[in-house]
């Protein structure tokens, strides 16, 4: 019998499962907050390694904390900047307090996750010249700060069939899941902590990241997101270099997407590049094939030239459906489980 990759997210969707941030929010365990950096990590690994504790606090709570800590000294993602952000400092991704770019019931992700509550922050830890947002992910200053209560209120409200609104005309219109992403919503790890700590109700929570994370984040998303929703771009560090200004890109992604597919459930995104699919998508596609059973894909063919594209030979055209077919064969090829 096949396994469907995403049971335990459709559990969670019809409510026959709890969204692991409730179950966060439910586990005490014995800490004082006040404890050094380093004693907390050890509560809280210890915890997440399957050591039952009573207490007074719970673990999101102690996550909220390490993520505060964080912020003092940022490493939240691998640009590692080390600056104190909660003193006002800003590093590369140039996020201060999170905003909020727009945030929408989304209908045109994957078949799977929709109607998504799509919350977008603004700002990003890459620089990829065709960015496809970047008028949100190069203006991290750009949309609205608005306070974590405020923001559950709000996501409850999606999430709730509104039947008055419908005028019994057409089916309530209501989110399946929280999608939060960018930009990336990387920078913004405390704030939706914060925000879940405020919210009670049984949605799936998806992490939808170009996965440049430190694995001190990734512990902390652990038992909060219920569903990996990742970028895989490229498939070797020089394109990753010349097209987002990342480096180590490779030997990062790979270890996060192993480190998610442990935590979670996933979905692997990859935007097929013109002119990139023997140095990128097949590469990509085969070390998915190779190290992410179980994970499901999205061969994605709707690139277009934005923002920096045209300065790029190689990606200053649209897709050609003939590339976007090769791209579908090298996928079917490999035996991955498509979306939709
Ligand atoms: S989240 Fe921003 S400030 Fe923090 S390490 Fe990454 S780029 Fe630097």
């Amino acid at each position: 019998m096949v396994c469907d990759p995403l049971s335990r997210y459709w559990k969670v969707v019809e409510g026959k499962a709890e969204a692991r941030y409730l179950i966060a929010k439910r586990t005490q365990i014995e800490v004082d907050l006040h404890s050094d950096t380093g004693t907390l990590w050890k509560v809280h690994d210890r915890q997440r390694n399957g050591d039952s504790q009573q207490g007074s606090v719970s673990l999101l709570e102690l996550k909220v904390e390490l993520a505060r800590r964080m912020l003092e000294d940022c490493v939240l993602c691998e640009r590692t900047c080390h600056v104190n952000r909660a003193s006002g400092m800003i590093g590369h991704c140039g996020v201060l307090d999170a905003s909020i770019s727009s945030e929408f019931l989304h209908t045109g992700e994957e078949p799977e996750l929709v109607p998504s509550h799509t919350i977008f922050f603004s700002g990003c830890t890459f620089d990829c010249v065709y960015c496809q947002n970047h008028d949100i992910s190069t203006n991290p200053e750009s949309g609205l700060q608005i306070s974590p209560e405020r923001l559950s209120n709000i996501i409850v409200r999606r999430a709730r069939a509104n039947e008055e609104e419908c005028h019994g005309t057409f089916e309530p219109y209501i989110s399946r899941n929280v999608n939060w992403v960018g930009g990336d919503p990387t920078s913004n790890l405390l704030f939706i902590l914060k925000t879940l700590s405020q919210c009670e109700i049984n949605l799936p929570q998806i992490w939808n990241s170009n996965m440049y994370l430190t694995d001190m984040t990734l512990r902390l998303l652990d038992g909060v997101i219920d569903l990996y929703l990742t970028d895989f771009k490229y498939g070797n560090d020089e394109c990753a270099k010349r097209l987002s200004k990342i480096d180590r890109y490779v030997e990062i992604i790979r270890r996060n997407h192993l480190i998610a597919k442990r935590q979670a459930e996933v979905i692997v995104r990859h935007l097929v590049l013109p002119s990139h699919l023997e140095c990128c998508t097949r590469p990509v596609l085969t070390w998915i094939a190779d190290n992410l059973e179980g994970a499901k894909v999205n061969v994605m063919g709707q690139y277009r030239p934005a923002h920096n594209a045209g300065s790029h030979n190689d990606i200053s055209r649209p897709l050609s459906a003939s590339e976007y077919a090769s791209a579908l064969r090298i996928a079917e090829d490999l035996g991955l489980d498509l979306v939709g």
